[in-house]
């Protein structure tokens, strides 16, 4: 007998009730809030620091930085503005909602307008664990390849937004957007794709745009 399987639906039930526990907290607040994932090196705290000088003087954020050891990521999102809590997982792959309520208990919540949690760099378990934001974003890379939704599909189901970084290196790797576009579309087809470079800049203005209009209608329903 398989004795794997029902120990596996205990650990996700178990988070899925501290992650509605975060959600409730999040809400009572009034904040928006993001899980962003992606393999390691896409340039989720690039895409932290940005959004955080982007929006500033308009919106306060709180970040939540998960990863196995170090506070380099943390460190780099509070010296670009923002309120910044890290966890270390201690050698887990993925953060889970005990360590998110754990690191939401040590920010201002009243004082921010939008959390941005900043999961381990991975491609395979961040995506069976909920934490209770309300929003799924997934950032893929040019350099990681175009077949990424072929080889990892269930990071990109229930994901609300895509971003394809890094896409002032198109001229310079094989990288198919279109075969890329339809991969990710094939799994999730309200999902919405957003093409930058946090290096260049370019499409910065329409994630803002996005998360501008997530925080005005999260408020608005609070
Ligand atoms: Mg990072
Ligand atoms: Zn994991």
């Amino acid at each position: 007998m398989n004795r794997r399987v029902p120990v596996v639906e205990k650990i996700t039930k178990a988070n899925d009730r501290l992650a509605d526990a975060n959600r409730a907290l999040l809400r009572q607040h009034g904040l928006a809030s993001l899980n962003l994932m992606s393999s390691p090196g896409a340039g989720k705290t690039t895409l932290v620091e940005k959004t955080v000088e982007g929006l500033q003087g308009r919106y306060r954020l709180g970040v939540v930085e998960g990863d196995m050891v170090t506070s380099l990521d943390a460190d780099r999102a509070a010296a670009a503005g923002a309120v910044s809590v890290q966890i270390n997982t201690g050698g887990s792959c993925h953060l889970d909602a005990g360590m998110v309520g754990d690191a939401i208990s040590e920010l201002p919540l009243e004082d921010i307008d939008l959390l941005l949690v900043e999961n381990v760099g991975n491609l395979i378990c961040p995506a069976a664990f909920d934490l209770g934001a309300d929003a799924k974003v997934v950032m893929a890379s040019v350099p990681e390849g175009d077949d990424k939704p072929f080889k990892y599909p269930t990071m990109y189901r229930g994901v609300d937004v895509l971003l394809l970084n890094k896409i002032d290196l198109l001229p310079h790797v094989s990288f198919d957007v279109d075969r890329f576009r339809r991969g990710v579309e094939a799994l999730n087809e309200d999902i919405e794709i957003l093409t930058l470079s946090c290096r260049t800049g370019e499409g910065l203005d329409a994630w803002l745009d996005w998360l501008a209009g997530r925080i005005e209608r999260t408020r608005a329903a609070g």
